[in-house]
C-alpha cells in the first residue's frame, strides 16, 4: 500500500482541492465540528489522507495548532513508510505576509516547519500553492519567487518547478499539481490516477 497525504492550514482550499482532485472516487470534505483524526479514502491502491487543518478556528483554544501538529507529525512518524508523497497545501498570496509575521515573533511558521519536517524524513513534498486565482498573472512569478524563498527555497521559483504547484482549486486549474503527482506515481509504476 501507498499513502499520499495532504497537509496544511485551515482555509488554505485544501477541501476543495481534494474534492477536485478525487471528485466522486473519494468523499473528503467538512468534517462535522472539530475533529483532530485525519480522513482517509482509499483510490485503488492508493491511500489519500487528509489531515486535519492547523490553525485558528473559532470557539477553539489557540493550543487546537499545537495538537493538530504533534498529532500530524505522530502519525506521519508512524507511517512514514507507506507514505510516498506529501502535499503541503498553502494559501500562495497570503504565505508571504504569514511567514512575516512569525519570523517577527521569532517563531518559525507551522506551515515551513512542516514543509522541512516531511522533507528530513523522506517524503517526496510537494507545495500545492493554492488560490493563485487571486493573483495577477504578471504578478504571479514575483510572488512565487516570494513564497519559494520562505520555504528555503532559493529563488527563482522555476528551479524548483518540480516541488512548487502553483495552483486554483476555485478555478479547477490544477495542471501543474497533477503534473507533479503524475511524475511521482509513474516513477512508482501507478500511472492511471491523474
Ligand atoms: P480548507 O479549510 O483548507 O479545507 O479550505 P476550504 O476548501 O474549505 O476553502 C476555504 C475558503 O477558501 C473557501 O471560502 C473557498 O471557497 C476558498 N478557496 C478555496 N480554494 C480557492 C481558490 O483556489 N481560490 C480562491 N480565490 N478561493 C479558494
Amino acid at each position: 500500500n501507498l499513502e499520499i497525504i495532504f497537509v496544511g492550514r485551515s482555509n488554505v482550499g485544501k477541501s476543495s482541492l481534494l474534492k477536485e482532485l478525487f471528485g466522486a472516487k473519494v468523499r473528503i470534505g467538512k468534517r462535522p465540528g472539530v475533529t483532530l483524526r485525519p480522513t482517509h479514502a482509499q483510490v485503488s491502491d492508493l491511500l489519500i489522507t487528509d489531515m486535519p487543518g492547523f490553525g485558528f478556528m473559532s470557539g477553539v483554544k489557540d493550543r487546537k495548532q499545537d495538537i493538530v501538529k504533534d498529532k500530524t507529525v505522530h502519525y506521519i512518524e508512524d507511517n512514514a513508510e507507506r507514505i510516498k508523497i506529501g502535499v503541503l497545501v498553502i494559501d500562495g498570496p497570503a504565505f508571504p505576509e504569514i511567514v512575516d509575521r512569525w519570523d517577527s515573533r521569532d517563531q518559525i511558521p507551522i506551515d515551513v516547519e512542516m514543509f522541512d519536517f516531511l522533507r528530513e524524513i523522506g517524503i517526496d513534498t510537494i507545495v500545492a500553492a493554492n488560490k493563485m486565482d487571486r493573483i495577477k498573472e504578471n504578478e504571479s512569478d514575483p510572488l512565487l519567487d516570494e513564497v519559494s524563498a520562505r520555504l528555503g527555497l532559493e529563488p527563482p521559483w522555476q528551479n524548483w518547478k518540480h516541488l512548487i504547484a502553483p495552483i486554483s482549486a476555485k478555478k479547477g486549474d490544477l495542471k501543474s499539481l497533477k503534473g507533479l503527482l503524475r511524475d511521482r506515481l509513474h516513477e512508482m509504476k501507478r500511472d492511471d490516477l491523474f
